[in-house]
């Protein structure tokens, strides 16, 4: 969940604060011409004009000083942020005085819109700041109220509204100001009750979040102990299973070869799966990637020829088609060439006898795109999305391949992700599917940050 009040977010909302007062004056302009052409309540228009074009200036410097402080900055100060916040709220206190002033005191409805500067002051700043300001709102609008009661300036009625002579009714004067400074208070003592609550929640979940992470990182580490033992072990039967297997210790005789057969296989499906399970548990505890640009026709090349002997024994037809544009590509060479073979291997393994396998490779601005496009037995669509999880097989490939350990996809997703890029699949209009992903050139500069 975003924090209410970090500060990527709190400078959005100090732009958003910014948007919202390009609205308001086009409403104030709008309001002032209605009221006066229409609906026939004479303001001093003027007056209201120029606030309009006070305002006009006035957002436009903040809206540029805003960029300034955010501009190529991923954590902007949330000081200075906080305080342009606030700055920003003060000075929209003043000019709404300004416009109540000119457009009836304290006769003027709009006044309750103080209410809102309390709200939005109260969910960005803190308590002390929230209530500085309904003073603050208070003492001008008091003083509004005041300085025009007592006569020191004047009193712009609002012709053809309300009664022109409130303003200089006491009762109604100390009972409005009582009832506004009630309200003002009040409002930020809910607001800032509620921020509170939201807040100490969010750190809740943010604790509760680390925690979680902390025990995936244990049980991530005992699994990678396991299945390293595991392999081990598995490597060394396989290796005495092979011995027997090849006649190395005399012959055997028709049952016997069937079962070092079994156990051959069996064990061989043991040793993939254990060595996937290494593989995707390795990605995700490896911290931050270790960058490099490599040529990519190398890798290609190396990725090809290894997956070439499968494809031919199936007789599948393998080719490839790389931009030229795309010269050199930027990440974890190893991880990435592990992921375009997985995905060759998968097409070899799902695509029928003499079938067709094409990797396309194109450059797409920002990231380089990879596709892996085959005609073999595609993917149920409703199953599209569950095939990138750990463990997860398709109805169909289980039916016509039994083995397989459902980690490939996983493995590749966190290769893909570990990028900043993205990974997905299709099935192709004139039958098998596509497996595509992407990813950002910009890694190069980020490894050199
Ligand atoms: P495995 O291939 O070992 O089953 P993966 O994680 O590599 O595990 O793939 C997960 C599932 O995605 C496969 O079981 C299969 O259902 C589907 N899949 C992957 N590649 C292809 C492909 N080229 N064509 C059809 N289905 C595929």
């Amino acid at each position: 969940m975003e924090d209410l009040v970090q500060s990527p977010s709190l400078a959005r909302r100090a732009l958003w604060l910014v948007d919202l007062r390009w609205i308001a004056i086009v409403a104030l302009a709008s309001a002032t011409l209605v009221s006066d052409r229409v609906l026939g309540v004479h303001l001093a228009k003027g007056h209201l004009y120029l606030l309009c074009g006070i305002l006009l200036v006035y957002n436009a410097v903040l809206y540029g000083l805003l960029r300034w402080l955010t501009k190529g900055r991923d954590e902007p100060s949330s000081k200075a942020i906080g305080r342009m916040i606030t700055l920003q709220v003060s000075g929209d206190l003043v000019i709404l005085t300004l416009i109540l002033h000119f457009s009836g005191g304290i006769e003027n409805p709009f006044s309750f819109f103080f209410v809102f500067h309390m709200i939005i002051a109260s969910i960005l700043r803190s308590r002390r700041q929230s209530y500085i300001q309904a003073a603050l709102a208070c003492l001008l609008f008091g003083s509004m109220v005041w300085l025009e009661y007592s006569g020191l300036v004047q009193h712009y009625a609002l012709e053809g509204f309300a009664g022109h002579t409130l303003y200089h009714d006491g009762v109604f004067v100390l009972g409005t100001l009582l009832v506004f400074s009630a309200t003002l208070f009040l409002v930020v003592f809910m607001t800032t009750s509620i921020v509170a609550q939201l807040r100490s929640q969010q750190e809740d979940l943010k604790q509760a979040n680390l925690q979680l992470k902390e025990k995936d990182k244990i049980q991530n580490e005992y699994v990678l102990r396991v299945s390293h033992d595991l392999k081990g072990h598995l490597a060394a039967i396989q290796s005495c299973i092979d011995a027997v297997h090849d006649g190395l210790l005399g012959n055997l005789n028709d049952g016997q070869k069937d079962m070092i057969a079994r156990a051959h296989r069996r064990t061989a499906q043991g040793l993939a799966f254990v060595t996937d399970l290494l593989k995707l548990t390795h990605t995700k505890l490896a911290g931050q990637p270790g960058i490099s640009c490599f040529s990519l026709k190398a890798m290609v090349g190396k990725a090809l020829a290894a997956a070439k002997s499968r494809a031919e024994a199936k007789g599948i037809q393998l080719s490839v088609e790389v931009s030229p544009s795309v010269e050199t590509v930027c990440g974890e060479q190893v991880l990435i060439e592990e992921t375009i073979l997985n995905l060759l291997f998968n097409s070899v393994q799902y695509t029928r006898q003499g079938g067709k396998i094409r990797l396309e490779i194109q450059d797409r601005g920002t990231e380089v795109l990879f596709h892996i496009r085959d005609n073999g037995i595609g993917i149920p669509e409703d199953e599209k999305d569950k095939i990138f999880g750990e463990f997860y097989r398709a109805t169909n490939a289980r039916a016509v391949e039994r083995d397989g350990t459902g980690l490939g996809l996983s493995f590749a997703k966190q290769v893909v992700e570990r990028h900043g890029g993205h990974i997905w699949a299709q099935n192709n209009p004139e039958g098998g599917c596509t497996f595509s992903f992407a990813i950002p050139k910009n890694l190069q500069e980020r490894s050199r940050c």
